[in-house]
């Protein structure tokens, strides 16, 4: 699949996953091998995001954190306000981009969309014994864990749980992560200092998130991004701007709307108003 695509891949025995990741020694008699995939990147999503609020506000960008949207009006076949907890707020065009969260906010106004909240958790550990831990990303297949190095931490996430909106922490599924890094990793990471967390991951039953026009023509929609709404940020969001601005977009984006699922879409998701849509 990979050579299909032009995605560049190296096949690696043990001790060229070792020699990729030294911190991997101790636990070597235990790997069979490893695909190592020379293009991934990996990053400090809480940085990018803070860097580029602080290029947002620069460039006139208002955030108006700690406030909660009640419902969205539509009056003519458009949106005109938002009913916030802080007041109704007027726009020419909206987004929704609620995660999780935006079926509800749609359902009202007859968009249904399909997004479920899939929980996943992670443990971040400081790290130790820098000779111990990861220098980049290793996925631990048989776990489906991915443990990354974030400068002086190690970062552990995964976990698909179908729990609602529920967001407890389980302290069992903390010990599966702690077991993971300290399987492959172990001594690297202080686990009395791990900080535990736990996230809705809004996926699709397509995987493909949902980015471009909704039935109503004012409301546009950047949501359903699954497992992967970092990596595919930035990408929505030129898609999206693209798309309200009214240009050709600049990444192919026919197949990212809410119209596949619409019932004349072929995917048979039953929707309110049945039009077509385009992008
Ligand atoms: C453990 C874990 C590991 C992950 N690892 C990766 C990874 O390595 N790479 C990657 O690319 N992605 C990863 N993801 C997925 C990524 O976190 C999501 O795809 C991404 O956060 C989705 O972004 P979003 O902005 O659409 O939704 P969210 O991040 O869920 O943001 C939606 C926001 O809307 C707010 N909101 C909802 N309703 C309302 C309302 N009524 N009023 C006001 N605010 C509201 C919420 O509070 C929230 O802040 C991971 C997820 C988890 C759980």
């Amino acid at each position: 699949m990979l050579k299909a695509d032009g995605v560049p891949f190296e096949v690696l025995d043990a001790d060229q996953c070792v020699a990729a990741e030294p911190g991997l020694a101790s636990a070597k008699a235990k790997i069979a091998g490893g695909l190592r995939l020379p293009g991934d990147e990996t990053g400090d999503c809480f940085k990018f995001t803070q860097s580029l609020a602080d290029m947002a506000r620069a460039a006139g960008v208002t955030f108006r954190h700690g406030i909660s949207i009640d419902r969205l009006e539509a009056e003519g076949g458009r949106i005109v306000a938002v009913h916030t907890s802080a007041g109704r707020v007027v726009a020419d065009s909206f987004v929704l981009a609620l995660g999780s969260y935006s079926p509800m906010l749609a359902a009202p106004l007859g968009i249904k969309l399909p997004v479920y909240p899939v929980k996943g958790y992670s443990i971040t550990v400081p790290v130790v014994d820098a000779d111990r831990a990861p220098v980049s990303t290793v996925m631990d297949e048989t776990h489906k864990i991915a443990i990354t190095r974030l400068g002086d931490r190690i970062r552990v996430g995964g976990m698909a749980e179908i729990a609602g909106f529920d967001m407890s922490l389980s302290p069992k599924r903390q010990a599966t992560l702690t077991h993971s890094v300290e399987d492959l990793f172990g001594g690297a990471g202080d686990q009395s200092k791990a900080q535990f967390w736990c996230g809705l991951r809004p996926m699709t039953p397509d995987g493909t998130p949902i980015v471009g026009r909704s039935p109503i023509q004012n409301l546009f929609l950047n949501t359903g991004h699954g497992t992967l709404g970092w990596t595919m940020a930035a990408g929505s969001g030129r898609v999206l701007a693209d798309i309200v601005s009214g240009q050709r977009t600049e990444i192919a984006a026919a197949d990212l709307g809410y119209a596949r699922y619409l019932r004349d879409g072929r995917k048979g998701q039953r929707q309110g108003s049945g039009a077509a849509l385009p992008a």
